[in-house]
């Protein structure tokens, strides 16, 4: 029984950790919203076992306990999530970046020498998570990010100027504001969850246009590959990320749609998580 939302007592630093076991909450997510609400490190906590918390303190970090056991993400409590060693804010506009996502920028980076300056583009990018990982360890590349939800954009924008990175953002439809223009890679991880999937309840507080696709999930990953030849370069990559049951649909659409070398890439699940193929040259 979770009793967070009013206890009256003052609580110890070791109390307070424990009270989240009584509410289901696991003990890293528990150091993670103690160590928040104190402005202190894991360490810290774990040395001070006997402290007591003040009760302005206690009622914050007890208002978020009642909010994690009531299934809201840690990453939203936290207002970050660190991905491909990048800290990241998010809100509830944007997905919570995903270690699956990791595979995806490891694929890209392949193709992405480090000492020219290609043209990337990120359709999608929610929190910026999978541009900002791009433009960090290709300094000399130049990328463009897309989300069709404002509030989305602007997260991904504040996080490329909070970590000095160089982001170019559009606001718009999967290619629309970039009509015209050609790319030497498109990375996505669209929405791809069929819509009226169960797993969707387990993600009732991200935001669904982020996740659903249509009643098999492959909408807007069809919509991708049908258009991505008209803003490739000849010889460009286009990867995407998808469910653990598309990639035969989407290695069937790549190759129906004119791509070659299609491949598919594991995450350390191991799922089928991305595939990919170039555009002939
Ligand atoms: N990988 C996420 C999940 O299943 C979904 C991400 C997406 O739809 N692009 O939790």
């Amino acid at each position: 029984m979770c009793d967070a939302n009013a206890d009256p007592t003052a609580l110890t630093v070791a109390q307070a950790l424990a009270q989240a076991r009584s509410c289901g909450v696991d003990r890293l997510d528990a150091h993670l919203l103690l160590g928040h609400v104190l402005g202190r490190s894991r360490t810290w906590l774990l040395s001070h076992d006997t402290d007591l918390l003040d009760p302005e303190a206690q009622a914050r970090y007890l208002a978020l306990l009642a909010r994690r056991a009531e299934g809201e993400p840690a990453a939203y409590l936290l207002g970050d999530k660190e991905f491909f060693g990048l800290n990241l804010r998010v809100t509830p506009d944007t997905l919570i970046p995903r270690p699956d996502t990791e595979t995806l920028v490891h694929w890209a980076l392949e193709h992405l020498p480090a000492d020219q300056p290609r043209r990337v583009l990120d359709l999608g990018t929610g929190s910026g998570a999978i541009a900002l990982a791009l433009a960090h360890e290709r300094p000399l590349a130049e990328v463009t990010a897309v989300d069709a939800s404002p509030g989305a954009l602007q997260v991904a924008l504040d996080n490329a100027t909070a970590l000095g990175l160089r982001l170019r953002g559009l606001l718009g439809s999967w290619f629309t504001p970039v009509a015209g223009e050609r790319f030497d890679l498109i990375v996505s991880n669209p929405p791809y969850i069929a819509e009226g999937d169960p797993h969707m309840a387990a993600l009732r507080f991200e935001p669904a246009t982020a996740l659903t696709s249509g009643p098999d999930g492959l909408d807007d990953l069809r919509h991708i590959v049908d258009q991505a030849p008209d803003h490739l370069m000849p010889g460009g990559w286009l990867l995407l990320e998808h469910g653990f049951d598309q990639a035969n649909a989407v290695m069937q659409l790549l190759q129906n749609r004119g791509f070659s070398e299609v491949s598919t890439r594991f995450d350390l699940g191991p799922q089928a998580r991305c595939t990919g193929g170039r555009l002939p040259t």
